[in-house]
């Protein structure tokens, strides 16, 4: 299949309406996205990225009447936190309505919705005139696309449109907040802190693994963000083919460099710095790890993911 790539929102809202998959920015990384009510569409976004059939999908809607089409009901901590964030790199966790196919929902009585505050996405959305569920646009497992060059990388051939935007704002995926129950329930951190959450809903708990990931987020339980190359968040080697990001300079030679001036600036390269360390065939990449608060708990959460495997 050609992959067409295109800067109009209305072509690609054209590929979204025949059913076929469109890559978009958002303010957290690049998504692919198909229509959340086609039931085949969404089965090819499975297909393209060899996602596991386990992995549920975030809706993304263009406004918040559309909400309703998604969610069974919105409880008042939702509720809430909509009011607060929405437009906002926030996922928030509902009763699932059945006008939903179940493959979008990986099965699961609920579902994650988000209503992204990036201009060219916010516009693609309204012209699709659906809510269109969208994970990351990479190939499962590889580090998530904050480029569209990224996305042709992984995906080029295997999906029917990419929406050409600039490098995303904030680099990571969004924070997943279960509010499904009285209290909502920080599931995966991102751009909107916990702290941020509490001003909120000060009940705002962590979710803690029990070994019911699956039951819960079943995509904490996957492989995730990983270069080829091996990622040490500590006990460096000092011997290979080495890259460094960090927020301070290191010590000793690296083949690649990056110091950033912030948790945010790190959280923004990061992605795109283990796609380059694996285009130049880097062996150990060594990443200086932050302080957890802010967005530093999200950036720890995806550091420690990739140096996994
Ligand atoms: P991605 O868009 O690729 O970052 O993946 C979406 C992630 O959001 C999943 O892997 C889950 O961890 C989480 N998620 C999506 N839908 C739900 C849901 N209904 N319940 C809990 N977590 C969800
Ligand atoms: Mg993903």
């Amino acid at each position: 299949m050609d992959t067409t790539l295109t800067r109009s929102t209305s072509v690609a809202a054209d590929v979204i309406r025949r059913g076929g998959l469109v890559a978009f920015p958002t303010e957290t990384v690049y998504g692919l996205g198909a229509d959340v009510f086609n039931a085949d569409a969404v089965a090819r976004i499975f297909e393209a990225k060899m996602r596991p059939a386990d992995n549920p999908l975030i809706a993304h809607v263009g406004d918040l009447d559309q909400i309703g089409r998604l969610a069974e009901t919105i409880t008042p901590s939702a509720q809430k936190l909509i009011d607060a964030f929405f437009p906002a790199p926030l996922t928030i966790v509902l009763p699932k309505s059945d006008e939903v196919p179940p493959i979008a929902t990986a099965g699961l009585e609920t579902i994650g919705v988000r209503m992204p505050r990036h201009e060219l996405a916010r516009e693609f959305l309204k012209a699709c005139g659906t809510p269109i569920v969208a994970p990351s646009a990479n190939l499962s497992g590889r580090p998530s696309p904050t480029t569209w060059q990224a996305v042709e990388e992984d995906l080029n051939g295997r999906i029917d449109c990419i929406l050409q935007g600039a490098a995303t704002e904030i680099g990571l995926e969004s924070t997943v907040v279960d509010c499904t129950g009285d209290h909502p329930v920080l599931l995966r951190a991102g751009a909107i802190s916990l702290e941020e959450l509490r001003e909120i809903v000060p009940e705002t708990s962590v979710y803690v693994s029990a070994g019911d990931e699956a039951v819960r987020s079943p995509g904490l339980k996957h492989r995730h963000y990983s270069p080829r190359a091996k990622v040490y968040l500590k006990d460096f080697p000092t011997s290979g083919r080495r890259a460094y990001i960090g927020l301070h300079e290191p010590e000793g030679n690296f083949a690649v460099v990056k110091v950033c001036r912030d948790a945010a600036e790190y959280a923004h390269e990061l992605f795109a710095f283990f796609r380059e360390c694996d285009r130049v065939g880097i062996e150990a990449i060594c990443c200086e790890t932050v302080e957890e608060s802010g967005i530093g708990r999200a950036l720890m959460d995806r550091l420690r993911r990739a140096s996994e495997k």
